[in-house]
């Protein structure tokens, strides 16, 4: 049978791919083209054209029995030299290749980091909203879960709360900017000022508290805003990094831990997170991905599409009534709720409308809408989102 632990998470489930579900069976019914599901973060925009040539172009000249055999934990050294370089030519940082572990796309990353720090019973800090599978991450390590909001409606963390968080049994704290699900960037500001609280707070209880900072949206911002490179701000910052959003390749597992010299016990932290790589079944990253990246490591993401789905749909939303927080990154939009989070959810349902409630992020009374769907789809949604806001407003 299976475990205590494993009957909890099953209960508890994921909401935004019980929607998925639900999607299909009402596609089912009522037909793909009316019912307009906005539950899931996956691209809708397909890899550069470079990816699928640099692939073909690696098993052509790759010897087979390096491009498919095992390798060291952290990765081909050629691939985190890439990484690192870039890093560097971006942010005028001072990574090098010992610096980076691939991984298994930013989720292997942050259970490796976790792992490699979090003793049990030690506190993890997130910020609300949050991306719900950090709650299985940090239980995977028998951490403790403590959530601190962050201030509506900008949604950048709430200092003052986080203040009052963090304890002696500190470990870590995550953060993710720009943010899934409200889109939001943190500003330079609050970023300086979090460094400064953390370092403060290390200092108080003589620990070392790590800020992980969860990146796979680093590459999507709009209308020129800057995403502040976090270890400027703080140098016990671990990022991790994800390939899954900023080329598109979410089913091929691929993204970078990176851990500067400068933060406490590098070294060893590294080591730690080989290692982790190791034991937690990964081994090592996918090794075609791997190579993939090295070779696309100057591509860009093409937001074009995203963007005009983001302007779409936020100027209709408001239009029509709701209260949206505008994104400035990432492809996800939040909107409150101007009735009950699941009495709103279901409302949306009878309109075709799927949508995840902020319950699922740790933020009761919003519900998220993933932008990332054709343009068509959003235009097509447009009347019955104006039906659901009648419906509400009664106007
Ligand atoms: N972190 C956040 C905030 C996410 O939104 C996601 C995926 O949607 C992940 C991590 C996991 O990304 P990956 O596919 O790289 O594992």
């Amino acid at each position: 049978m299976i475990s205590e632990k494993m009957k909890e998470i099953m209960k508890s489930g994921s909401a935004i791919r019980a929607m998925f579900e639900e999607g299909k069976k009402l596609a089912q019914i009522y037909g793909k083209e009316n019912v307009y599901d906005f539950s899931l973060g996956n691209p809708s925009i397909p890899a550069p054209e470079k990816v699928n040539v640099a692939i073909k172009e690696i098993v052509d000249v790759t010897d087979p029995l390096t491009l498919h055999g095992y390798m060291t934990n952290s990765g081909y050294e050629s691939v985190r030299i890439a990484v690192a370089e870039n890093l560097n030519k971006k942010y005028g940082a001072n990574y090098s290749a010992d610096n980076i572990v691939m991984t298994v796309g930013a989720a292997g990353g942050l259970n490796v980091a976790l792992k490699a720090i979090v003793n049990a019973g030690e506190e993890v800090v997130v910020i609300a909203p949050y991306f719900g599978e950090y709650d299985n991450y940090i239980s995977n390590v028998d951490g403790r879960k403590v959530v601190v909001a962050a201030n509506p409606p900008t949604f950048q963390p709430d200092l003052k709360a986080l203040e009052r968080a963090i304890t002696s049994k500190t470990k870590a704290v995550i953060i993710n900017t720009p943010n899934n699900p409200t889109g939001v960037i943190y500003g330079k500001d609050t970023l300086a000022a979090l460094g400064d609280l953390l370092k403060k707070k290390s200092d108080e209880y003589s620990t070392v508290i790590y800020l992980i900072s969860d990146e796979p949206y680093r590459e999507l911002a709009y209308d020129g805003e800057e995403v502040p490179f976090i270890p400027d701000f703080y140098s016990n910052t671990i990022i991790g990094y994800s390939y899954s959003k900023s080329l598109s390749l979410p089913g091929e597992r691929i993204g970078y831990l990176a851990i500067s010299n400068k933060a406490d016990g590098c070294e060893e932290l590294v080591s730690a997170c080989n290692v982790a790589t190791r034991i937690l079944g990964f081994v090592n990253a996918p090794s075609l991905q791997q190579l993939l990246v090295e070779k696309c490591i100057d591509e860009k993401t093409d937001l074009s599409a995203y963007d005009e789905n983001r302007k779409l749909l936020y100027n209709s939303l408001s239009k029509f009534g709701f209260q949206c927080v505008k994104p400035q990154g990432a492809f996800y939009l939040f909107v409150k709720c101007p009735i009950d989070e699941n009495e709103f959810v279901s409302k949306a349902k009878s309109y075709n409308i799927l949508v995840v409630g902020g319950k699922s992020f740790g933020c009761e009374g919003y519900v998220r809408i993933a932008y990332c769907v054709s343009k068509q789809m959003i235009k097509a949604s447009l009347p019955a989102f104006e039906k659901l806001a009648k419906d509400i407003f009664g106007n």
